[in-house]
């Protein structure tokens, strides 16, 4: 049975997963509220649908995984299996991936700490490829390479000073990420591209930027492009020739949260012409690798909540639910809305309705969409949080005591299957200091 009143549709006409009421309910029994919910087809179609938005590009384009959205073994697996590169920003993340079944060769490794120690371990797991973003990083992943006695292929991450219109920004106004093209210091990019050309062991790939994530307005991307290209051709007058093997625009692309959002066609359409043309403006065809967290998990996830208390106050509604803002952090921290419905929906309330977590403390208040139903909402009833697949469960905390939710995942096959077990509260109590009491 599929519930048609409860899918969201996003612009690009493709429903987000649909999930039977009855299904929702029978879980909840299984395995308690709240849980996570995942569905592996959906993780998959979001992998094409990033391929299909690029496949005017004339020459390869890869889709690169952002781990730290999602870093659930299952789902890392399901990516794994689609054969995509992996973005990587930590030793404990290439771990992960090694283990769920991922490999190095595939990864893309953009560190922020960017220390020697750190270059050799993750060399030592077989990661070639990686990108250096400060000049200090540059000397450290040379003596790491030299040590290990091994040649690695070295990106550069430049920070175009873009205006990104987005909720999250990762360029205007952030120093922190990546190197100015001509900073006049030696944390430039035309400085650490010199050197780089000139290590025997690194071999120059390529440039990576990262403009910020849940992007709304793609032509920041078309504007780093421009900046880049001229960037590159100015450095050929400088530097003489380099090969420009690959070039990484970064993450971005965002998701519908219940709004209209532009599509990775949309983004595609934007800028696929402009890097065919940059393709013959430097002679290079290079490699296009387009990265993503949010927009690749998302739309995969729900969060499956029940109605455990309900009063009145003053005009107000409020409906308690049994999760909080440990199993849904952004929702505090950026106030971000995620679409939520009540499963089976009703009519409309009159009254003005709050949604509320079960934590004492005044931010357990979930933002609510406009798009969101909170009809017929009563006690016992199931609230769903949807397209929360990205950054949620990867930030779940035991702020109140509370145990980390179990995480189920729906197969392609359509069968449920636990993906993260729930934790109880024995062994919460342990970690978090429990077994420290013996001693
Ligand atoms: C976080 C991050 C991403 C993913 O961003 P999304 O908004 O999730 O697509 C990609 N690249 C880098 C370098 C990042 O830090």
């Amino acid at each position: 049975m599929v519930d048609t009143r409860t899918q969201s549709v996003s612009r690009s006409g493709v429903a987000a997963p649909r999930f039977a009421d009855g299904d929702l309910y029978s879980l909840a029994e299984k395995h308690g509220t709240p849980y996570f919910l995942i569905d592996e087809a959906t993780l998959r179609r979001k992998v094409s649908e990033m391929e299909q938005g690029f496949s005017e590009y004339k020459g390869v384009f890869r889709v690169a995984y952002s781990v730290k959205a999602n870093f659930n073994p299952s789902v890392i697996r399901t990516f794994a299996s689609e054969g995509i590169l992996f973005d990587l920003t930590a030793p404990s993340e290439v771990v992960f991936v090694q283990k769920a079944g991922g490999s190095a060769e595939n990864v893309m490794y953009t560190s922020i700490t960017e220390t020697k120690a750190e270059y050799e371990q993750v060399l030592k797991m077989g990661v070639r490829k990686i990108v250096v973003a400060s000049h200090t990083g540059y000397l450290n992943l040379a003596e790491a390479a030299s040590k290990l006695n091994v040649t690695v292929n070295a990106m550069i991450r430049v920070n175009p000073e873009v205006h990104v219109h987005a909720e999250l920004h990762g360029s205007m106004g952030h120093g922190k990420f990546g190197l100015q093209f001509n900073g006049g210091s030696q944390d430039s990019a035309l400085v650490v591209l010199k050197k780089v050309l000139g290590t025997p062991l690194l071999r120059f790939e390529g440039f990576h930027f990262h403009l910020g994530s849940q992007i709304d307005d793609p032509s920041c991307y078309a504007e780093a492009i421009e900046k880049l290209e001229a960037f590159i051709l100015g450095a050929r007058r400088q530097l003489g020739e380099f090969r420009v093997n690959t070039i990484d625009i970064g993450g971005g692309v965002p998701v519908p949260y219940g709004r209209k959002v532009p599509t990775p066609k949309d983004l595609g359409d934007k800028i696929v012409g402009q890097l065919n043309s940059l393709v013959e403006s430097i002679g290079d065809r290079f490699m296009l690798v387009a990265e993503s967290g949010r927009f690749l998990t998302a739309e995969s996830t729900v969060l499956v909540t029940r109605v455990v208390n309900m009063k009145r106050f003053g005009e107000t509604k409020y409906i308690y639910v049994d999760a909080g803002y440990n199993v849904l952090l952004d929702s505090a921290l950026l106030k971000h809305e995620y679409p939520v419905d009540v499963v089976p929906g009703g009519k409309p309330s009159p009254q003005k309705v709050a949604l509320v977590g079960r934590l004492c403390d005044p931010l357990d208040v979930f933002p609510i969409s406009s798009r969101s139903k909170l009809g017929g909402a009563e006690l016992g009833k199931l609230v769903v949080f949807r397209e929360v697949g990205a950054y949620s469960l990867v930030m779940n905390m035991p702020f109140h005591s509370q145990p980390r939710p179990p995480v189920l995942m729906r197969g392609s096959q359509g069968s449920y299957s636990v993906v993260r077990k729930g934790q109880d509260v024995e062994r919460l109590f342990a970690d978090e200091g429990g077994d420290c009491l013996s001693n």
